[in-house]
């Protein structure tokens, strides 16, 4: 037992200690961190891609605190959804995201769609569909202009009230949108499981149609699929003109990247639409 021991404490290296140190300070820092009003909620616009014309935006997170820096959703989400933070913080983004879609479509008379990123723990939150209703009405957004996106990750607990809270999405005529498509094993089960509004194909396929031919057949087939089943197509991540040009040509619908824009705080974003020129 001694020597068990003495093994696996040898496991817990150097490393793995900065690693969970981090992990406490951030924890401990994102307590208070709404109450401080450290989250910013950056808006990245998305395109039709075949007129160039803004459609919307997607509402990605950002955390800035005093101590900690800014830290990246990729580093923070993931222990917000452990600690389970993410619920409070998750309703905070969607109350500002619908607050700032508000406003953008009062001052541009136009009807713009609106992407939420939900994780899972999020749909363990029994008054998360109510909550979200109120959201909307209290900002005067119609249901069908905002945009849920979810990923494999929510389905896989296969819990039967998930099942619920996505019928309920629907019949509330809220899109349901599949996010990182292509990244997982059973996104295509999923798809014919459930009412999916929008497909948004992985960055990493994106990135790669202009270089290789696997990438460049795989978006391909991925496009025509989704139309097939009547889903609206957002390539995530389009850096270059070319993969632009290309997507064109398989009648991608929507792209969002940073060859347009990277995620804006709402008042760069305001500025960036009302300057931005197409095609
Ligand atoms: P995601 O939903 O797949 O979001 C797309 C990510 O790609 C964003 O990273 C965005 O900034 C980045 N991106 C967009 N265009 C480009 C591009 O052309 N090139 C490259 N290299 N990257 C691009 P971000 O904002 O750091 O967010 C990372 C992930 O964190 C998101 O991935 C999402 O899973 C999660 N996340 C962000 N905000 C929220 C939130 O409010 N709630 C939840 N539950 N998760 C969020
Ligand atoms: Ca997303
Ligand atoms: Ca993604
Ligand atoms: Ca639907």
């Amino acid at each position: 037992a001694k020597a068990l021991g003495r093994n696996s404490h040898s496991f817990f290296t150097k490393e793995m200690n900065v690693g969970i140190l981090r992990r406490f300070e951030i924890e401990e820092q994102m307590r208070g961190a709404l109450e401080r009003k450290e989250f910013e909620v950056y808006y990245q616009p998305q395109f039709n891609v075949e007129s160039g014309a803004v459609i919307g935006a997607e509402a990605l997170l950002r955390w800035h605190n005093q101590s900690l820096g800014t830290i990246t959703p990729d580093e923070f989400i993931p222990i917000a959804e452990h600690t389970g933070l993410i619920v409070d913080i998750g309703r905070f983004v969607i109350e500002q995201a619908l607050d700032f879609l508000n406003t953008w479509q009062m001052q541009s008379k136009q009807h713009y769609t609106m992407a939420v990123n939900l994780s899972p723990r999020q749909f363990r939150d029994n008054q998360l569909l109510s909550f979200i209703k109120s959201a909307l009405q209290q900002s005067n957004i119609p249901a069908e202009y905002l945009e849920l996106e979810i990923t494999e990750g929510v389905l896989m607990t296969g819990q039967s009230f998930i099942d619920d809270t996505l019928a309920q999405i629907n019949a509330a005529g809220i899109k349901l949108s599949m996010d990182d498509f292509g990244t997982g094993y059973s996104s295509l089960s999923y798809l014919r499981q459930y009412d999916f509004d929008v497909l948004k194909i992985d960055r990493s396929f994106v990135n790669g149609i202009a270089l290789n031919k696997a990438d460049r057949d795989l978006v391909k087939a991925a496009v025509a699929m989704a139309h097939s089943l009547d889903l609206m197509v957002v390539a995530e991540g389009v850096e270059t003109k070319e993969q632009l040009t290309i997507l064109e040509e398989f009648n991608c619908d929507y792209a969002q990247g940073y060859y347009f824009s990277k995620p804006l705080p709402a008042k760069a974003f305001i500025k960036f639409v009302n300057t931005y020129t197409y095609k």
